[in-house]
């Protein structure tokens, strides 16, 4: 008998063909729409084996239902969307994606400061608009990047990624972290910051943690209102880390410049979500680790915990 994979969401054919040598291969349909929770609810019961992407809501009542599971791999490094503490009482393995995708997401991160600085949407909406009808000298003027102070917030795997692309614009670089980084701080000049000091001082601030109990609602009216009103805030993190009630206040009343982010609490987020009827504001779909490579990667880092599951061997990328 094999072992019941249940897919979560549609993968390329290439990817879920060779499983099919050792798996009795189960998988959502469709890309167009995600699996709905009452679909996840009733395959839980049946797999051995379960893939999950974070729009899938793993609680600690939903792997209670679960008869045969044993490891879920999840196609992502974050892993908020899984009670692991839950998963570990059960004996379930849970894997992640870390390191693949961190070059891949410190270039989005990038690329939100330049374009959110820059105001590249609201510009190249103009030009396709047909709005583009003068040369004005303050027309979509916006922010250096290069030459100003980064704070990151976070300072992990991708945190020192993007770091490593703000020295090539010339930017000072603070940082806050969990721990002090002294390696980084020698190494890469990097200066580490208290919160509240990093959010005084800093020209953007990223948020680049994980989704925690510790994290969540980090960034609210508060932490907004000691930035400078002429900063940028961008998150990649995951939503719910940055207060969105708050951030659209901070944005509407000038209290900082203009914010980015590439994650929302709910996702797909609604297009009559506040935020969204702000020029100042810019959204991105989740797309951190959106590139074909990278995400074929993390597909196989998943298969690899998968493997070393099935040969008995320890379970690479092991959360839990
Ligand atoms: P990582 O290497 O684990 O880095 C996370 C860093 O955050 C660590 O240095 C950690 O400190 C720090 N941290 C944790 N809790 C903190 C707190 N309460 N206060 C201050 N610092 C704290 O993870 P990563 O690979 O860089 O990924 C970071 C996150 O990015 C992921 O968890 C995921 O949610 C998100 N992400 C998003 C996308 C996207 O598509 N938008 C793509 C990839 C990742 P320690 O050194 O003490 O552990």
């Amino acid at each position: 008998m094999k072992p019941i994979l249940w897919i979560t969401c549609k993968l390329p054919e290439e990817i879920v063909e060779p499983l099919k040598s050792w798996a009795d291969v189960r998988e959502w349909p469709t890309v167009e729409v995600n699996m709905p929770h009452e679909k996840l609810e009733e395959i839980i019961q049946e797999a051995d084996i379960l893939w999950t992407i974070m729009d899938n809501r793993v609680s600690r009542e939903l792997l209670q239902t679960a008869k045969n599971l044993k490891l879920i791999c999840n196609l992502a490094v974050g892993y908020n969307n899984i009670d692991v503490e839950a998963a570990k009482e059960l004996g379930i393995a849970v894997t992640n994606t870390p390191g693949v995708l961190t070059e891949t997401t410190a270039d989005l991160a990038f690329t939100l400061m330049l374009i959110t600085a820059r105001r590249i949407i609201e510009a190249a909406d103009e030009v396709r608009n047909g709005d583009w009808t003068y040369w004005g000298v303050n027309h979509l003027a916006g922010r250096d990047v290069h030459g100003a102070t980064l704070g990151i917030i976070g300072m992990g795997r991708i945190g020192e990624a993007l770091a490593q692309r703000a020295k090539g614009f010339n930017m000072e670089v603070l940082y806050h972290n969990r721990r002090r980084k002294p390696q980084a701080e020698e190494a890469y000049g990097f200066s580490y910051r208290e919160l509240d000091a990093l959010l005084q001082e800093s020209d953007y601030v990223v948020v680049l943690t994980p989704m925690t109990p510790e994290t969540k609602g980090l960034i609210g009216k508060r932490e907004l209102q000691l930035m400078k009103n002429t900063s940028i805030l961008i998150n990649v993190a995951r939503g719910g880390i940055v207060q969105e009630d708050a951030l659209y206040d901070a944005l509407k009343n000038g209290e900082i410049w203009a914010a980015g982010t590439d994650v929302f609490v709910q996702e797909p987020v609604s297009t009559s979500h506040p935020l969204l009827t702000l020029k100042n504001f810019v959204a991105l779909p989740h797309i951190g680790s959106a590139t074909l490579r990278t995400r074929k990667e993390m597909m196989e880092m998943n298969i690899e915990s998968m493997h070393d599951y099935l040969e008995g061997n320890p379970i690479r990328h092991r959360v839990v």
